[in-house]
């Protein structure tokens, strides 16, 4: 079986949309990714950190769905990563409303042993020195590394991820963040512009507008699949990464053809994932589910046409 490390934040979230509100519930870029991945046949585990406050359920939920949770920290003493998000009108825009980085301000993170020589890295949502950090304790080179990132860090450590993003294969980022990191408006710009930075491929996703994957010239475009019901879309960037690596760590082809099919899977994903509150749709989530998405999706976006 293909081994799949993770790491990004564990974290607490508060978030409130226009449909309600919620105290501190599980969330991070780890634990999305996690979850989403597990929908795969793959060994993976996450790297983490949290504190003593963080609920021994939430670690049992993960471990549940078979994410090995050996990686994950825990400081007794310390407060676990907090984040707090208020959605637009539009649920396609937020603000953040607090970062409190807790227990990550000193974070080293440890890959476990039989974890090194992992076949795919999904180097999640953290500051970028933890994200070389992890790449530095692989004994062998994955066959692949994914970086995601946000905001956030290009503000406050922008060199770090200059050089953690020089290193990787895939870089997956939404598409304001693809505009700060190169200074270009235009997506086709900017994915050349990230290009040069060292990924050869860039995904850009752009939320209920779906994902674009650049590759030496060749572009794919997936839509998000149109829902009716979108209660939270925390998480979403991240389940589509999970979704993406999980299914490329499974099958073993890491070539652009196959990353098309890893970009609808990861779109599929990120469509439960916004249907309830932080993580709820995605911890039960069963194939049977997926399956019938996939089948959806595969109608919305086929079409024949006589091109005389
Ligand atoms: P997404 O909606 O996919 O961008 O991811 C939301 C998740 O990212 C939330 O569960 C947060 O806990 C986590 N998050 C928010 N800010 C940060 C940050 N600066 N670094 C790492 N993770 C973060």
């Amino acid at each position: 079986m293909s081994k799949l490390v993770i790491v990004g934040t564990v974290a607490f979230d508060a978030i409130e949309t226009p449909f309600g509100k919620t105290d501190k519930i599980l969330g991070g870029a780890a634990t999305y990714i996690g979850l989403s991945a597990s929908n795969f046949n793959v060994d993976s585990a996450a790297v983490s950190v949290v504190g003593g406050d963080f609920p021994q359920d939430y670690l049992d939920l993960l471990e549940n769905r078979n994410i090995d949770i050996e990686g994950i920290e825990i400081v007794k003493d310390g407060k676990t990563f907090f984040w707090s998000g208020k959605y637009h009108n539009d649920m396609n825009s937020r603000d953040t409303l607090v970062t409190e980085l807790n227990v990550l301000e000193h974070f080293n993170p440890k890959v476990p042993e039989s974890y090194q020589d992992a076949d795919v890295v999904m180097l999640g949502n953290l500051h970028p020195a933890v994200q070389q950090g992890v790449l530095d304790q692989m004994t062998k080179k994955p066959k692949l590394a994914i970086l995601d990132t946000m905001n956030f860090w290009m503000d406050i450590a922008l060199d770090d991820l200059l050089s953690v993003i020089k290193n990787v294969d895939v870089i997956t980022i939404n598409d304001e963040e693809a505009r700060q990191l190169s200074g270009e408006y235009s997506l086709v710009v900017a994915a050349r512009k990230i290009h040069e930075m060292g990924p050869k491929y860039v995904v850009i996703k752009k939320g209920e507008h779906g994902a674009l994957l650049f590759h030496n010239g060749n572009v794919f475009y997936a839509p998000a699949l149109p829902l009716e019901e979108v209660f939270d879309p925390t998480g979403a960037g991240d389940t589509f990464a999970g979704g993406f690596a999980g299914y490329l760590a499974k099958t073993g082809d890491y070539s652009f053809e196959n990353m098309k099919t890893a970009v609808i899977y990861g779109s599929t994903l990120a469509s439960f994932c916004v249907e309830k509150f932080g993580t709820e749709r995605m911890q039960n989530l069963t194939d049977k589910e997926i399956y019938k998405r996939l089948d959806q999706f595969k109608s919305l976006t086929q079409f024949d046409i006589e091109l005389t």
